[in-house]
C-alpha cells in the first residue's frame, strides 16, 4: 500500500539530471480569450505588428543568451518571416477572421504535423511553435504573465516550457523544471542540459498548488511537500552527486590520456546536434563521427541545402577549432528512409545501404555535398562515407564531391572540399585497406562485427556471439591500424566498442590511438586507457 507521502513522489523522464530543492511555481498557460475582429486594414496591421514585437523579443533574447540559444531561437525567426506560414494567414484574414483567430488556425495546423511525427526529435519542434502561437497571441490580445515575479531557485512547472521562457527565467540561483509533458529532445532540454539546470519532462499530472518541490533530474522523480526523512535523503543523494562531478569533471580536465610517449585522442560520436549538450562533451577533442541519418528522419522530406548547412554550421560553431568528422548519410539497414531507401529488400543490411545508395541516388546525395562543401570553409571539417567495399565507390563518390565544389564555386559561392575518409565497416574494404585513396579511416565496429561474424547486429538473441573482443575482429582492426601508421594517415574507431572501458587494452594493444565514443562513456574510457598506460610505463 502506497505510504501516506506517495501520493507526492511523482516520475517523469530525466531531460536534465541534476537537483533542484525550492518553491513549486506553476507557469500559466496563454490567455484563452480572444479579440473582436476589426477592418480588415486593422486585423493585417495588428498582426503585422505583433509579428514584428514578436520578432523583436526573441532577437533581444537570443541577442543576450548567444551561442547555442542564439542557434535554436533562429528558427523560430525564420519561421516568423517564412512567407508559406504567414501568407495563408494574411488570406484567412483578408476573407473575414480576426487576426488572432487566423494566427492560431495558421498555426494549429504546423503544430499538429510537427506533433504527429514519428521521430521524437521532430515532434519536440512542436513546442517552438506553440512558443510561437502564444507570444504573437499575447502580443495581440495582451501578457502571458512575466517571468519576473518568479521567486529565485524555484521548480517551474509547466505544460511545455518553450525555449524563449526558459531564457527569460533566472537560474543564476539554481532551480529546476518539471514539465507535465515535453521531451528529452526539446531545444528547451537541450538549454536546460548545457545549463545545467535539472529537468523532468513527462510528468502527466501534479496537483495545481503545492509548497516545496524536491527534483531528482537524474532519477527523473519529483517529490512535493516533502517530510524532514524525504529532505534528508534527497540532500544526502544530492551531495553525492556533486562529488562525483567533480570527480568525472577532474579526471577529463587533468592531463590527456597517453599510452606509452603516445597521446590517445578521446573524440565523441553525435547523432543529433542535442548530445553536445551532455556535459562530458566539452572535454572531447574533437567529433569522431557526426552521423547525419536524423536529418533525413524529417516527415516534411528531405532535409534542403540550407537546412542541412545550419546544422554543420552549428556543429562547426560548437567544435571552435576542433575537428569535426562528418559522415553522409547511411541509409538502409537498420535506418529505413521512407522516399529514399529500396523497398522490399529481403536483407537490408546486405542490401543497397550507405554509400551505395547514396551513388545510385546522385540528385539526393550531390544536395548534402553541397551542404558539406559550404561548411568545409568554415571549420576544421572531415567528412567520410559509409559502407565503402570498393576503392571505385570511394573513388566515385570523391569525384561527385569534386564535381560539387567546382560547380559551387564558378557560381560564386564559397566552398572547399573537406579531408575524405571512409568507414572500415566492411570486411572486403578492411582486408584490402591499402588499395583505397582516403586521407583518414574510421572503424566501424558494429557493423565489422556482424558482418565478420555473420551475425545481425540487432538480434539480441547472437549477443554472445557478436563479442567485440573477438579475434578475428580485433585482427581487422589491427591490420587497418597497421596500414594507418605505414602511411602516416589517421585511423580512428567509432563503433561502440570505442565506449566500452573493457575493450580499451585490447584497442591499444591493436595500436589504436584515436577513439570515439557517446560523450557519456569518455571518463570510463579515460580511466582505462590510463590504468593500461600506467601498467605499461617502464
Ligand atoms: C559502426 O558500424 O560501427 C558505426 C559506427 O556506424 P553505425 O553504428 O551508424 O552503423
Ligand atoms: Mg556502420
Amino acid at each position: 500500500m502506497a505510504s501516506p507521502s506517495a501520493r507526492f513522489i511523482f516520475e517523469g523522464r530525466t531531460a536534465s539530471p541534476g537537483f533542484a530543492r525550492g518553491p513549486l511555481v506553476r507557469i500559466d498557460q496563454a490567455p484563452r480569450t480572444s479579440r473582436p475582429p476589426g477592418t480588415r486594414y486593422e486585423e493585417e496591421s495588428a498582426l503585422r505588428a505583433a509579428l514584428d514585437e514578436t520578432a523583436d523579443q526573441i532577437a533581444t533574447l537570443a541577442g543576450a543568451a548567444g551561442g547555442d540559444a542564439a542557434a535554436i531561437l533562429e528558427f523560430q525567426l525564420v519561421l516568423l518571416e517564412d512567407a508559406s506560414l504567414i501568407e495563408p494567414i494574411f488570406a484567412t484574414i483578408a476573407a473575414g477572421t480576426a487576426a488572432d483567430a487566423a494566427w492560431s488556425q495558421g498555426l494549429a495546423e504546423q503544430i499538429a504535423e510537427y506533433q504527429a511525427a514519428p521521430d521524437e526529435y521532430q515532434r519536440a519542434r512542436a513546442s517552438d511553435l506553440i512558443d510561437l502561437r502564444d507570444r504573437v497571441r499575447a502580443a495581440l490580445i495582451g501578457g502571458t504573465g512575466s517571468c519576473d515575479q518568479i521567486p529565485a531557485g524555484a521548480v517551474i512547472c509547466a505544460e511545455d516550457l518553450p525555449p524563449s521562457r526558459f531564457l527569460e527565467i533566472d537560474w543564476s540561483e539554481g532551480g529546476g523544471v518539471a514539465l507535465l509533458q515535453g521531451s528529452p529532445t526539446s531545444h528547451v532540454a537541450m538549454l536546460a542540459r548545457s545549463r545545467g539546470v535539472p529537468m523532468i519532462v513527462q510528468l502527466g499530472t501534479l496537483p495545481r498548488s503545492a509548497g516545496t518541490a524536491l527534483l531528482d533530474g537524474g532519477e527523473a522523480r519529483l517529490e512535493l511537500d516533502p517530510t524532514d526523512a524525504q529532505v534528508a535523503a534527497f540532500e544526502t543523494r544530492r551531495v553525492a552527486h556533486v562529488r562525483a562531478s567533480a570527480l568525472t569533471a577532474s579526471l577529463l580536465t587533468g592531463p590527456p590520456a597517453t599510452c606509452g610517449s603516445e597521446t590517445v585522442g578521446l573524440h565523441i560520436n553525435i547523432q543529433r546536434i542535442a548530445d553536445l549538450d551532455h556535459p562530458d562533451a566539452r572535454y572531447a577533442d574533437g567529433i569522431g563521427l557526426m552521423r547525419t541519418e536524423f536529418l533525413f528522419a524529417d516527415p516534411a522530406g528531405m532535409p534542403d541545402e540550407t537546412t542541412q548547412l545550419s546544422v554543420y554550421e552549428a556543429v562547426l560553431h560548437w567544435a571552435s577549432g576542433r575537428p569535426v568528422t562528418i559522415r553522409t548519410v547511411d541509409a538502409g539497414g537498420d535506418k529505413p528512409i521512407p522516399g529514399f531507401t529500396e523497398d522490399g529488400e529481403a536483407n537490408p543490411f546486405l542490401g543497397v545501404r550507405g554509400l551505395r545508395l547514396c551513388l545510385k541516388r546522385p540528385e539526393i546525395f550531390s544536395v548534402q555535398l553541397r551542404a558539406l562543401a559550404r561548411a568545409a570553409v568554415q571549420g576544421k571539417l572531415k567528412v567520410m562515407f559509409p559502407m565503402v567495399t570498393l576503392p571505385a565507390e570511394f573513388i566515385a563518390a570523391r569525384e561527385l564531391f569534386s564535381g560539387v565544389v567546382a560547380e559551387l564555386r564558378s557560381a560564386g559561392t564559397a566552398a572547399a572540399l573537406p579531408e575524405l575518409g571512409m568507414m572500415v565497416e566492411v570486411p572486403a574494404a578492411a582486408l584490402t585497406i591499402d588499395a583505397f585513396p582516403a586521407a583518414f579511416f574510421s572503424i566501424g565496429s558494429n557493423d565489422l562485427a556482424q558482418y565478420v561474424m555473420a551475425c545481425d547486429r540487432s538480434n539480441g538473441a547472437l549477443g554472445a556471439l557478436i563479442d567485440p573482443l573477438n579475434p578475428a575482429l580485433l585482427e581487422l582492426i589491427r591490420r587497418t591500424v597497421e596500414h594507418g601508421r605505414r602511411q602516416g594517415l589517421g585511423v580512428s574507431l567509432c563503433g561502440d566498442m570505442a565506449g566500452e572501458p573493457r575493450c580499451a587494452a585490447a584497442l591499444l594493444r591493436c595500436g589504436l590511438r584515436e577513439f570515439s565514443m557517446n560523450p557519456a562513456s569518455l571518463a570510463r574510457v579515460k580511466q582505462s586507457i590510463t590504468a593500461f598506460g600506467r601498467e605499461r610505463a617502464p
